[in-house]
């Protein structure tokens, strides 16, 4: 099977882009790689999909048998389903996926000074390089430049300070002195829902930033963007999308319902069932966007 790298080259080729979804249980994961199975068959090639893991999700999920759940699927099925580190804010949370064995990690620097946020991002660059040179595993550090807000929730508003957009020169040194692999920029896309709207992507600093820094670039607080926002970053130079708090208003929503409607029900499975509906409603329509399947 091809690599997560060269999946996002593709990618990159065809002007779509893979989506990063975030899970926080069995149910989530099962949401996911439905919705992307589902699209494959009936598309006839493979849509690869990258299951995500906050520290926090990963905490509950457990860290190994995320890794088991995922390279488990994607043995058995052949099927392009990768494991990302989400946000991990320290070198010993990113060293631990690493030896858990994720495909790529994320080191989120974007609350240090410019010079910390380098230091750190290289240390784990460096160490997924010294992993690869023993074991031959290709793993993809990410980190991002510019603040864009924290947390998948419903927000009333932009947090403050959120949303300062990345300067180009910056994004091209950061990449030059780090190496990352993987770039997410600051473009106008903001973590969580906003109730007020969300600001437009700009897709002129994309394309500016994606040329410049020559790393494919991912896009981090997808939820609650219109679609011409995401078709106009995928053409201008969006290799990865984020969705994360459109899932889980979709499993609160469901959730909530199945409880409410069924009161005596006391079965997990059953109850659990229309929120997994719910999720793989959320990640086929965002994946058909993506992919520009119709
Ligand atoms: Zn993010």
């Amino acid at each position: 099977m091809k690599t997560l790298r060269e999946y996002i080259k593709e990618a990159e080729e065809k002007g779509v882009a893979i989506g990063h979804f975030n899970i926080s249980n069995l149910e989530g994961f099962h949401a996911i790689y439905q919705a992307a199975k589902n699209l494959s068959a009936s598309g006839g090639a493979n849509v690869p999909v990258i299951i995500g893991l906050s520290e926090g999700e990963e905490s509950f999920v457990g860290r190994t048998e995320a890794v088991a759940l995922v390279r488990a699927i994607r043995d058995r099925d052949n099927f392009p389903i990768f494991l990302n580190a989400d946000h991990h804010h320290s070198f010993d949370s990113v060293k631990a996926c690493i030896d858990a064995d994720f495909d790529a990690v994320i080191i989120d620097g974007t609350k240090l000074s410019f010079e910390e946020n380098v230091k750190i991002t290289k240390e784990c660059v460096d160490y997924a390089r010294s992993v690869t040179k023993i074991t031959g595993r290709d793993i993809l550090v990410e980190a991002e430049l510019g603040y864009i807000g924290e947390g998948s929730n419903i927000k009333e508003t932009i947090p403050e300070g959120a949303g300062i957009l990345t300067k180009p020169e910056d994004a091209k040194k950061f990449v030059e002195e780090t190496g990352i692999d993987l770039f997410a920029p600051s473009v106008g896309s903001i973590h969580g829902l906003i109730k007020t709207g969300k600001p437009h992507i700009n897709a002129e600093l994309v394309a500016e930033i994606r040329k410049i820094t020559g790393v494919p670039l991912v896009l981090h607080g997808g939820s609650g963007l219109r679609d011409v926002d995401f078709t106009n970053a995928i053409a201008s130079g969006i290799s990865i999308v984020h969705i994360n708090t459109e899932i889980r208003v979709a499993f609160d929503e469901a959730l909530k319902k199945s409880l409410f409607d069924n009161p005596s029900e006391t079965t997990p499975y059953k109850i659990l069932q229309p929120a997994v509906e719910a999720i793989e409603k959320v990640v086929e329509a965002r994946l058909k966007l993506f992919n520009r399947i119709k």
